[in-house]
Protein backbone atom coordinates (compact mmCIF):
# COMPACT_ATOMS: atom_id res chain seq x y z
CA UNK A 1 0.00 0.00 0.00
CA UNK A 2 2.72 2.44 0.80
CA UNK A 3 5.37 1.31 -1.97
CA UNK A 4 1.94 2.03 -4.25
CA UNK A 5 1.50 5.55 -2.98
CA UNK A 6 5.54 6.60 -3.18
CA UNK A 7 5.43 5.33 -6.58
CA UNK A 8 2.56 7.32 -6.98
CA UNK A 9 3.61 10.49 -5.50
CA UNK A 10 7.23 10.11 -7.80
CA UNK A 11 5.25 9.77 -10.59
CA UNK A 12 3.04 13.13 -10.24
CA UNK A 13 6.14 14.65 -9.10
CA UNK A 14 7.81 13.39 -12.68
CA UNK A 15 4.63 14.93 -14.54
CA UNK A 16 4.87 18.11 -12.45
CA UNK A 17 8.53 18.63 -13.39
CA UNK A 18 8.11 17.16 -17.05
CA UNK A 19 5.50 19.92 -17.75
CA UNK A 20 7.16 22.89 -15.94
CA UNK A 21 7.99 25.70 -18.02
CA UNK A 22 11.12 26.12 -15.72
CA UNK A 23 14.07 24.09 -16.61
CA UNK A 24 14.74 21.70 -13.96
CA UNK A 25 18.22 20.20 -13.32
CA UNK A 26 19.93 17.79 -10.97
CA UNK A 27 23.32 17.44 -10.79
CA UNK A 28 26.29 15.55 -8.76
CA UNK A 29 28.61 17.85 -6.48
CA UNK A 30 31.37 17.49 -9.17
CA UNK A 31 28.72 18.64 -11.81
CA UNK A 32 27.64 15.28 -13.34
CA UNK A 33 24.10 16.14 -14.72
CA UNK A 34 21.42 13.73 -13.89
CA UNK A 35 18.46 14.95 -14.49
CA UNK A 36 17.17 17.24 -17.23
CA UNK A 37 13.49 18.00 -18.19
CA UNK A 38 11.63 18.72 -21.10
CA UNK A 39 11.75 22.75 -20.56
CA UNK A 40 15.56 22.26 -19.95
CA UNK A 41 15.71 20.71 -23.20
CA UNK A 42 13.59 23.89 -24.83
CA UNK A 43 15.77 26.31 -22.95
CA UNK A 44 19.60 25.44 -23.02
CA UNK A 45 19.03 22.85 -26.69
CA UNK A 46 20.43 20.03 -25.24
CA UNK A 47 18.04 16.87 -25.57
CA UNK A 48 18.03 14.83 -21.69
CA UNK A 49 20.22 11.94 -23.54
CA UNK A 50 22.65 14.51 -24.50
CA UNK A 51 22.97 16.62 -21.32
CA UNK A 52 22.94 13.43 -18.73
CA UNK A 53 26.52 12.56 -17.73
CA UNK A 54 27.73 15.43 -19.39
CA UNK A 55 29.32 18.42 -16.97
CA UNK A 56 27.20 21.15 -16.12
CA UNK A 57 29.83 23.53 -17.43
CA UNK A 58 28.66 22.75 -21.12
CA UNK A 59 25.75 24.89 -20.11
CA UNK A 60 27.60 28.06 -18.43
CA UNK A 61 30.12 30.43 -19.60
CA UNK A 62 33.82 30.09 -19.22
CA UNK A 63 34.46 33.35 -17.22
CA UNK A 64 31.64 32.14 -14.85
CA UNK A 65 32.65 28.86 -13.63
CA UNK A 66 34.48 30.74 -10.68
CA UNK A 67 30.53 31.74 -9.46
CA UNK A 68 29.08 28.74 -10.47
CA UNK A 69 31.91 26.89 -7.83
CA UNK A 70 30.95 29.75 -5.10
CA UNK A 71 27.65 28.56 -5.50
CA UNK A 72 27.90 24.73 -5.25
CA UNK A 73 30.07 25.25 -2.16
CA UNK A 74 26.95 27.24 -0.64
CA UNK A 75 24.70 24.90 -1.52
CA UNK A 76 27.03 21.65 -0.13
CA UNK A 77 26.57 23.91 3.26
CA UNK A 78 22.77 23.92 3.29
CA UNK A 79 22.13 26.93 1.69
CA UNK A 80 19.05 27.27 -0.82
CA UNK A 81 19.90 30.15 -3.42
CA UNK A 82 16.64 31.53 -4.73
CA UNK A 83 15.87 34.00 -7.81
CA UNK A 84 19.49 34.55 -8.63
CA UNK A 85 19.99 36.08 -12.10
CA UNK A 86 22.75 35.23 -13.91
CA UNK A 87 23.98 34.04 -18.05
CA UNK A 88 23.76 30.74 -19.33
CA UNK A 89 24.90 29.48 -22.48
CA UNK A 90 22.88 27.52 -25.09
CA UNK A 91 23.94 24.44 -27.28
CA UNK A 92 24.19 26.98 -29.96
CA UNK A 93 27.00 29.56 -27.92
CA UNK A 94 23.73 31.98 -27.51
CA UNK A 95 23.88 33.43 -24.23
CA UNK A 96 20.85 33.56 -22.28
CA UNK A 97 19.77 35.79 -19.21
CA UNK A 98 17.65 33.43 -16.32
CA UNK A 99 17.04 32.92 -13.14
CA UNK A 100 18.15 30.40 -10.64
CA UNK A 101 16.83 28.81 -7.89
CA UNK A 102 19.16 26.13 -6.58
CA UNK A 103 18.57 23.76 -3.42
CA UNK A 104 20.15 20.92 -2.35
CA UNK A 105 19.17 17.31 -2.67
CA UNK A 106 18.84 15.18 0.93
CA UNK A 107 18.53 11.45 1.24
CA UNK A 108 15.93 9.97 3.05
CA UNK A 109 18.59 10.32 6.25
CA UNK A 110 19.37 14.28 5.59
CA UNK A 111 22.24 13.94 3.70
CA UNK A 112 22.66 16.39 0.92
CA UNK A 113 23.46 14.21 -1.73
CA UNK A 114 23.08 16.34 -4.76
CA UNK A 115 22.25 19.33 -6.46
CA UNK A 116 18.70 20.86 -8.29
CA UNK A 117 18.50 23.65 -9.66
CA UNK A 118 15.01 25.59 -11.55
CA UNK A 119 15.99 27.94 -14.57
CA UNK A 120 13.95 30.04 -15.82
CA UNK A 121 14.61 32.09 -18.80
CA UNK A 122 14.25 35.79 -18.53
CA UNK A 123 15.84 37.38 -21.56
CA UNK A 124 12.68 38.49 -23.27
CA UNK A 125 11.59 39.86 -19.85
CA UNK A 126 14.52 41.49 -19.28
CA UNK A 127 15.01 42.79 -22.40
CA UNK A 128 11.01 44.38 -22.29
CA UNK A 129 12.00 45.66 -18.63
CA UNK A 130 15.26 47.38 -20.24
CA UNK A 131 13.56 49.45 -22.89
CA UNK A 132 10.64 49.99 -20.73
CA UNK A 133 13.25 51.45 -18.64
CA UNK A 134 15.23 53.43 -21.52
CA UNK A 135 11.67 54.86 -22.37
CA UNK A 136 10.75 56.18 -18.91
CA UNK A 137 14.43 57.52 -18.44
CA UNK A 138 14.18 59.13 -21.93
CA UNK A 139 10.73 60.65 -21.19
CA UNK A 140 11.57 61.55 -18.08
CA UNK A 141 14.86 63.42 -19.26
CA UNK A 142 12.44 65.10 -22.13
CA UNK A 143 12.48 69.05 -21.77
CA UNK A 144 8.97 68.56 -23.29
CA UNK A 145 5.82 67.91 -21.98
CA UNK A 146 4.96 64.33 -22.66
CA UNK A 147 1.39 63.12 -21.38
CA UNK A 148 -0.79 60.85 -22.04
CA UNK A 149 -4.80 60.36 -21.92
CA UNK A 150 -7.92 58.44 -22.81
CA UNK A 151 -10.17 59.52 -25.45
CA UNK A 152 -11.92 60.67 -23.02
CA UNK A 153 -9.22 63.30 -22.23
CA UNK A 154 -8.62 61.61 -18.70
CA UNK A 155 -4.75 62.05 -18.14
CA UNK A 156 -2.81 59.06 -17.71
CA UNK A 157 0.69 59.57 -17.51
CA UNK A 158 2.54 62.88 -17.25
CA UNK A 159 6.59 63.26 -17.10
CA UNK A 160 8.39 65.16 -14.85
CA UNK A 161 8.89 68.27 -17.84
CA UNK A 162 5.00 68.16 -17.64
CA UNK A 163 5.38 68.71 -13.51
CA UNK A 164 7.75 71.30 -14.36
CA UNK A 165 5.80 73.31 -17.26
CA UNK A 166 2.04 72.73 -15.27
CA UNK A 167 2.87 72.95 -11.92
CA UNK A 168 0.67 69.65 -11.36
CA UNK A 169 2.78 66.91 -9.30
CA UNK A 170 2.10 63.40 -11.14
CA UNK A 171 -0.33 62.41 -8.91
CA UNK A 172 -2.44 65.65 -8.61
CA UNK A 173 -2.62 65.23 -13.02
CA UNK A 174 -3.23 61.38 -13.19
CA UNK A 175 -6.82 60.65 -13.59
CA UNK A 176 -7.56 64.64 -14.07
CA UNK A 177 -9.20 65.64 -17.18
CA UNK A 178 -6.90 67.31 -19.71
CA UNK A 179 -8.94 70.37 -19.59
CA UNK A 180 -6.76 71.55 -16.02
CA UNK A 181 -4.62 72.88 -18.63
CA UNK A 182 -6.61 74.49 -21.72
CA UNK A 183 -7.45 77.92 -20.94
CA UNK A 184 -11.28 78.67 -21.24
CA UNK A 185 -11.48 80.28 -24.15
CA UNK A 186 -10.03 77.17 -26.42
CA UNK A 187 -11.77 74.44 -24.68
CA UNK A 188 -13.07 73.93 -28.20
CA UNK A 189 -9.55 72.88 -29.50
CA UNK A 190 -10.11 69.65 -27.55
CA UNK A 191 -12.78 68.42 -29.20
CA UNK A 192 -11.43 69.14 -32.70
CA UNK A 193 -7.75 67.20 -31.28
CA UNK A 194 -9.56 64.36 -30.16
CA UNK A 195 -12.27 63.54 -33.23
CA UNK A 196 -8.45 63.88 -35.40
CA UNK A 197 -7.06 61.05 -33.42
CA UNK A 198 -10.35 59.08 -33.42
CA UNK A 199 -9.75 59.10 -36.92
CA UNK A 200 -6.04 58.29 -36.53
CA UNK A 201 -4.54 61.57 -37.81
CA UNK A 202 -1.63 63.16 -36.15
CA UNK A 203 -1.44 66.41 -35.39
CA UNK A 204 1.50 67.82 -35.71
CA UNK A 205 2.97 71.41 -34.18
CA UNK A 206 0.32 73.09 -33.58
CA UNK A 207 0.64 76.54 -31.60
CA UNK A 208 -1.48 77.16 -28.91
CA UNK A 209 -1.74 78.02 -25.35
CA UNK A 210 -2.00 75.94 -21.98
CA UNK A 211 -2.72 76.98 -18.76
CA UNK A 212 -0.39 76.18 -15.65
CA UNK A 213 -1.83 75.29 -11.98
CA UNK A 214 -1.13 78.84 -10.83
CA UNK A 215 -2.76 80.37 -13.98
CA UNK A 216 0.64 81.26 -15.81
CA UNK A 217 -0.38 81.11 -20.08
CA UNK A 218 1.90 79.16 -21.83
CA UNK A 219 2.87 79.10 -25.72
CA UNK A 220 3.62 75.51 -26.65
CA UNK A 221 4.01 73.89 -29.80
CA UNK A 222 1.78 70.25 -29.57
CA UNK A 223 2.32 67.23 -30.94
CA UNK A 224 -0.67 64.85 -30.53
CA UNK A 225 -0.76 61.34 -31.40
CA UNK A 226 -2.80 57.86 -31.16
CA UNK A 227 -1.93 55.47 -28.84
CA UNK A 228 -2.82 52.06 -30.19
CA UNK A 229 -3.70 48.75 -28.28
CA UNK A 230 -1.90 45.45 -29.73
CA UNK A 231 -4.81 44.63 -32.08
CA UNK A 232 -4.34 47.96 -33.45
CA UNK A 233 -7.28 49.98 -31.99
CA UNK A 234 -7.15 53.44 -31.26
CA UNK A 235 -7.56 53.58 -27.15
CA UNK A 236 -5.95 57.08 -26.60
CA UNK A 237 -3.48 60.14 -27.53
CA UNK A 238 0.02 61.44 -26.58
CA UNK A 239 0.78 64.21 -26.23
CA UNK A 240 3.76 66.29 -26.58
CA UNK A 241 3.93 69.84 -25.10
CA UNK A 242 7.15 72.10 -26.23
CA UNK A 243 7.28 75.09 -24.53
CA UNK A 244 8.20 78.18 -27.38
CA UNK A 245 8.23 80.76 -25.13
CA UNK A 246 11.58 81.97 -25.93
CA UNK A 247 10.62 81.14 -29.98
CA UNK A 248 7.62 83.72 -29.76
CA UNK A 249 9.77 86.29 -27.91
CA UNK A 250 12.62 85.72 -29.98
CA UNK A 251 10.17 86.35 -33.19
CA UNK A 252 8.69 89.36 -31.31
CA UNK A 253 12.29 90.93 -31.01
CA UNK A 254 13.06 89.96 -34.66
CA UNK A 255 9.29 91.78 -35.92
CA UNK A 256 10.56 94.95 -33.69
CA UNK A 257 13.93 94.53 -34.99
CA UNK A 258 12.48 94.52 -38.60
CA UNK A 259 10.85 97.41 -37.78
CA UNK A 260 13.25 99.44 -36.31
CA UNK A 261 15.39 98.44 -39.13
CA UNK A 262 12.68 99.39 -41.58
CA UNK A 263 11.99 102.78 -39.97
CA UNK A 264 16.10 103.84 -40.17
CA UNK A 265 16.15 102.93 -43.77
CA UNK A 266 12.98 105.09 -44.49
CA UNK A 267 15.25 108.17 -42.54
CA UNK A 268 17.95 107.28 -44.66
CA UNK A 269 15.96 107.35 -47.50
CA UNK A 270 14.64 110.44 -46.76
CA UNK A 271 18.03 112.21 -45.74
CA UNK A 272 19.61 111.22 -49.19
CA UNK A 273 16.80 112.66 -50.64
CA UNK A 274 16.44 115.99 -48.61
CA UNK A 275 20.20 116.03 -48.87
CA UNK A 276 20.31 115.42 -52.57
CA UNK A 277 17.94 118.16 -53.06
CA UNK A 278 19.29 120.70 -50.86
CA UNK A 279 22.83 119.86 -52.77
CA UNK A 280 21.41 120.15 -55.78
CA UNK A 281 20.96 123.90 -56.19
CA UNK A 282 24.49 125.33 -55.08
CA UNK A 283 26.51 123.04 -56.85
CA UNK A 284 24.23 123.89 -60.42
CA UNK A 285 24.99 127.74 -59.10
CA UNK A 286 28.45 127.27 -58.02
CA UNK A 287 28.68 125.00 -61.66
CA UNK A 288 27.27 127.95 -63.65
CA UNK A 289 29.67 130.19 -62.44
CA UNK A 290 32.66 128.38 -63.02
CA UNK A 291 32.27 128.15 -66.32
CA UNK A 292 31.68 131.68 -66.31
CA UNK A 293 34.72 132.56 -65.46
CA UNK A 294 36.31 129.73 -67.03
CA UNK A 295 34.90 131.54 -70.37
CA UNK A 296 36.58 135.09 -69.07
CA UNK A 297 39.82 133.66 -68.23
CA UNK A 298 40.21 131.81 -71.57
CA UNK A 299 43.61 133.89 -71.92
CA UNK A 300 44.29 134.22 -68.29
CA UNK A 301 47.34 131.54 -67.31
CA UNK A 302 45.34 130.92 -63.85
CA UNK A 303 42.29 129.05 -66.00
CA UNK A 304 43.91 125.83 -65.36
CA UNK A 305 42.80 126.09 -61.63
CA UNK A 306 38.73 126.61 -63.13
CA UNK A 307 39.42 123.40 -64.81
CA UNK A 308 40.07 121.49 -62.40
CA UNK A 309 37.56 122.90 -59.85
CA UNK A 310 35.08 122.78 -62.24
CA UNK A 311 35.97 118.80 -63.16
CA UNK A 312 35.60 118.31 -59.57
CA UNK A 313 32.25 119.79 -59.26
CA UNK A 314 31.04 118.03 -62.40
CA UNK A 315 32.34 114.70 -60.42
CA UNK A 316 29.89 115.90 -57.23
CA UNK A 317 27.04 117.23 -59.79
CA UNK A 318 26.88 113.62 -60.76
CA UNK A 319 27.04 112.05 -57.96
CA UNK A 320 24.21 114.57 -57.13
CA UNK A 321 22.26 113.44 -59.83
CA UNK A 322 22.72 109.91 -58.90
CA UNK A 323 21.49 110.23 -55.22
CA UNK A 324 18.22 112.18 -56.62
CA UNK A 325 18.19 109.06 -59.22
CA UNK A 326 18.03 106.51 -56.18
CA UNK A 327 15.53 108.64 -54.08
CA UNK A 328 13.16 108.87 -57.37
CA UNK A 329 13.37 105.10 -57.13
CA UNK A 330 13.01 104.56 -53.94
CA UNK A 331 9.86 106.85 -53.75
CA UNK A 332 8.23 105.29 -57.11
CA UNK A 333 8.81 108.53 -59.26
CA UNK A 334 11.72 107.94 -61.55
CA UNK A 335 9.53 108.50 -64.74
CA UNK A 336 10.57 107.75 -68.33
CA UNK A 337 10.22 110.08 -71.15
CA UNK A 338 10.05 107.54 -74.11
CA UNK A 339 10.19 108.56 -78.25
CA UNK A 340 11.07 106.17 -81.06
CA UNK A 341 14.66 107.21 -81.94
CA UNK A 342 17.68 105.20 -83.76
CA UNK A 343 19.42 103.53 -81.19
CA UNK A 344 22.55 102.17 -83.43
CA UNK A 345 22.95 106.24 -83.57
CA UNK A 346 22.75 106.74 -80.03
CA UNK A 347 25.42 104.37 -79.36
CA UNK A 348 27.54 105.43 -81.38
CA UNK A 349 27.77 109.32 -80.63
CA UNK A 350 27.83 107.52 -77.09
CA UNK A 351 31.42 105.86 -77.78
CA UNK A 352 32.74 108.94 -79.43
CA UNK A 353 32.04 110.61 -76.13
CA UNK A 354 33.01 108.14 -73.75
CA UNK A 355 36.67 107.83 -76.69
CA UNK A 356 37.40 111.37 -75.30
CA UNK A 357 37.63 110.27 -71.59
CA UNK A 358 40.17 107.72 -72.01
CA UNK A 359 43.83 107.18 -73.67
CA UNK A 360 44.46 104.08 -72.59
CA UNK A 361 41.49 102.29 -73.93
CA UNK A 362 39.76 101.63 -77.27
CA UNK A 363 36.48 101.65 -77.31
CA UNK A 364 34.77 99.86 -80.92
CA UNK A 365 31.54 100.26 -81.76
CA UNK A 366 30.85 97.04 -83.42
CA UNK A 367 26.88 98.25 -83.95
CA UNK A 368 25.98 97.24 -87.50
CA UNK A 369 24.49 99.31 -89.94
CA UNK A 370 21.11 98.15 -89.59
CA UNK A 371 19.17 100.61 -88.28
CA UNK A 372 17.66 99.50 -84.24
CA UNK A 373 14.63 101.56 -83.48
CA UNK A 374 13.59 101.91 -80.28
CA UNK A 375 10.47 103.02 -78.24
CA UNK A 376 12.58 104.24 -75.21
CA UNK A 377 13.99 107.12 -72.74
CA UNK A 378 16.91 108.34 -75.13
CA UNK A 379 18.40 110.08 -72.24
CA UNK A 380 17.75 107.30 -69.16
CA UNK A 381 19.07 104.82 -71.84
CA UNK A 382 22.56 107.22 -72.40
CA UNK A 383 23.17 107.34 -68.91
CA UNK A 384 23.01 103.46 -68.77
CA UNK A 385 25.74 103.56 -71.52
CA UNK A 386 27.83 105.83 -70.07
CA UNK A 387 27.52 103.90 -66.35
CA UNK A 388 28.61 100.83 -68.30
CA UNK A 389 31.18 102.13 -70.09
CA UNK A 390 32.83 104.54 -67.07
CA UNK A 391 33.02 100.69 -65.30
CA UNK A 392 34.07 99.03 -68.31
CA UNK A 393 37.59 102.04 -68.49
CA UNK A 394 37.37 102.37 -64.64
CA UNK A 395 37.88 98.39 -63.87
CA UNK A 396 40.12 97.71 -66.98
CA UNK A 397 43.04 99.33 -65.36
CA UNK A 398 45.31 97.64 -67.42
CA UNK A 399 43.45 98.85 -70.52
CA UNK A 400 42.40 96.88 -73.59
CA UNK A 401 39.86 96.67 -76.11
CA UNK A 402 36.00 97.80 -75.11
CA UNK A 403 33.45 96.52 -77.26
CA UNK A 404 30.16 97.74 -78.17
CA UNK A 405 27.58 95.73 -80.19
CA UNK A 406 23.60 95.75 -80.21
CA UNK A 407 22.16 93.30 -82.06
CA UNK A 408 17.63 92.64 -82.97
CA UNK A 409 16.53 89.24 -81.51
CA UNK A 410 12.86 87.83 -80.62
CA UNK A 411 11.52 91.17 -80.83
CA UNK A 412 13.92 92.64 -78.39
CA UNK A 413 17.85 94.52 -79.01
CA UNK A 414 20.24 93.88 -76.78
CA UNK A 415 23.20 96.05 -75.98
CA UNK A 416 26.77 94.23 -75.31
CA UNK A 417 29.55 96.01 -72.94
CA UNK A 418 32.77 93.92 -73.00
CA UNK A 419 35.87 94.52 -71.24
CA UNK A 420 39.17 93.08 -70.70
CA UNK A 421 39.20 94.33 -67.03
CA UNK A 422 39.23 92.43 -63.72
CA UNK A 423 35.99 90.80 -63.73
CA UNK A 424 33.57 90.09 -60.74
CA UNK A 425 33.91 86.88 -58.63
CA UNK A 426 31.19 84.62 -58.74
CA UNK A 427 29.92 85.07 -55.19
CA UNK A 428 29.11 88.77 -56.43
CA UNK A 429 27.65 88.59 -59.95
CA UNK A 430 24.10 88.16 -58.27
CA UNK A 431 24.13 91.17 -55.77
CA UNK A 432 26.05 93.81 -57.70
CA UNK A 433 22.23 95.13 -59.32
CA UNK A 434 21.40 95.96 -55.60
CA UNK A 435 21.78 99.32 -53.99
CA UNK A 436 25.31 100.30 -52.72
CA UNK A 437 26.85 97.25 -53.64
CA UNK A 438 30.59 97.24 -54.56
CA UNK A 439 32.63 94.37 -54.48
CA UNK A 440 35.65 94.14 -52.51
CA UNK A 441 38.62 92.50 -52.76
CA UNK A 442 40.62 93.10 -56.10
CA UNK A 443 37.60 95.92 -56.91
CA UNK A 444 37.90 97.80 -53.89
CA UNK A 445 40.84 100.22 -55.17
CA UNK A 446 38.38 102.02 -57.21
CA UNK A 447 36.69 104.51 -56.03
CA UNK A 448 32.48 104.30 -56.41
CA UNK A 449 29.19 104.35 -54.66
CA UNK A 450 27.78 100.98 -55.80
CA UNK A 451 24.64 103.07 -57.05
CA UNK A 452 25.09 102.90 -60.80
CA UNK A 453 24.25 99.55 -61.68
CA UNK A 454 21.21 99.48 -59.57
CA UNK A 455 19.87 102.50 -61.22
CA UNK A 456 21.33 100.98 -64.56
CA UNK A 457 18.80 97.90 -63.36
CA UNK A 458 15.89 100.21 -62.43
CA UNK A 459 15.89 102.13 -65.65
CA UNK A 460 15.99 98.63 -67.58
CA UNK A 461 13.44 97.26 -65.50
CA UNK A 462 11.14 100.28 -66.09
CA UNK A 463 11.85 99.40 -70.34
CA UNK A 464 10.34 96.05 -69.61
CA UNK A 465 13.78 94.90 -70.31
CA UNK A 466 16.69 93.38 -68.78
CA UNK A 467 20.52 93.60 -67.51
CA UNK A 468 22.88 90.95 -66.99
CA UNK A 469 26.45 90.38 -66.82
CA UNK A 470 28.56 87.41 -67.62
CA UNK A 471 31.82 87.80 -65.95
CA UNK A 472 34.41 85.71 -63.86
CA UNK A 473 37.32 87.40 -61.83
CA UNK A 474 40.33 88.27 -63.82
CA UNK A 475 38.81 87.27 -66.57
CA UNK A 476 36.63 90.75 -67.84
CA UNK A 477 33.50 91.41 -67.88
CA UNK A 478 30.48 91.44 -70.72
CA UNK A 479 27.49 93.62 -69.39
CA UNK A 480 24.01 93.29 -71.33
CA UNK A 481 20.89 94.94 -71.66
CA UNK A 482 17.86 94.04 -73.63
CA UNK A 483 15.04 96.49 -74.39
CA UNK A 484 11.81 96.15 -76.45
CA UNK A 485 12.57 96.55 -80.54
CA UNK A 486 10.17 98.10 -82.72
CA UNK A 487 10.25 97.40 -86.50
P1 LIG B 1 30.61 101.80 -58.53
O1 LIG B 1 31.36 101.47 -59.77
O2 LIG B 1 30.38 103.24 -58.33
O3 LIG B 1 31.17 101.13 -57.34
P2 LIG B 1 28.38 100.37 -59.76
O4 LIG B 1 26.98 100.18 -59.24
O5 LIG B 1 28.50 100.97 -61.11
O6 LIG B 1 29.13 101.19 -58.65
O7 LIG B 1 29.06 98.96 -59.76
C1 LIG B 1 28.91 98.11 -58.65
C2 LIG B 1 30.13 97.23 -58.48
O8 LIG B 1 30.18 96.28 -59.55
C3 LIG B 1 31.43 97.96 -58.56
O9 LIG B 1 31.80 98.44 -57.29
C4 LIG B 1 32.40 96.92 -59.09
O10 LIG B 1 32.90 96.18 -58.02
C5 LIG B 1 31.53 96.02 -59.92
N1 LIG B 1 31.66 96.31 -61.37
C6 LIG B 1 30.82 97.05 -62.12
N2 LIG B 1 31.23 97.06 -63.41
C7 LIG B 1 32.34 96.29 -63.46
C8 LIG B 1 33.23 95.90 -64.52
N3 LIG B 1 33.06 96.30 -65.78
N4 LIG B 1 34.26 95.09 -64.19
C9 LIG B 1 34.45 94.66 -62.92
N5 LIG B 1 33.64 94.99 -61.90
C10 LIG B 1 32.60 95.80 -62.16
Amino acid sequence: MNETKTSEDAARLLAIVQSSQDAIISKKFDGTITSWNAAAEKIFGYTASEAIGQNIAIIIPEELYPEEREIIAKVKGGEVIAHYETIRKRKNGDKIIIALTISPIKDAGGKITGISKIARDISDETEAKRKESMLAAIIDSSDDAIISKTLNGIITSWNVAAQKMFEYTESEAIGKHISIIIPPGRIAEEAVIIENIRQGNKIDHFETVRVSKNGKEINISLTVSPIKDKNGKIIGASKVARDIAEKAEAEKQRQLFTQKLQALNDYKDEFIAIASHELKTPVTVVKANLQMLEYKMANDANVEFVYKTLAQVNKLSELINSMLDVSKIQFGKLHLYTAVFELDTLLKVIVENMQQTTLGHEIICKVCDETLLANADSKRIEQVMVNLLTNAIKYSPNHGDIIVDAIKTDGNIIVSVKDNGIGIPAGDIDNIFSRFYRVSGAAAGFSGSGIGLYISAEIIKQHGGKIWVESEAGKGSVFYFSIPAID
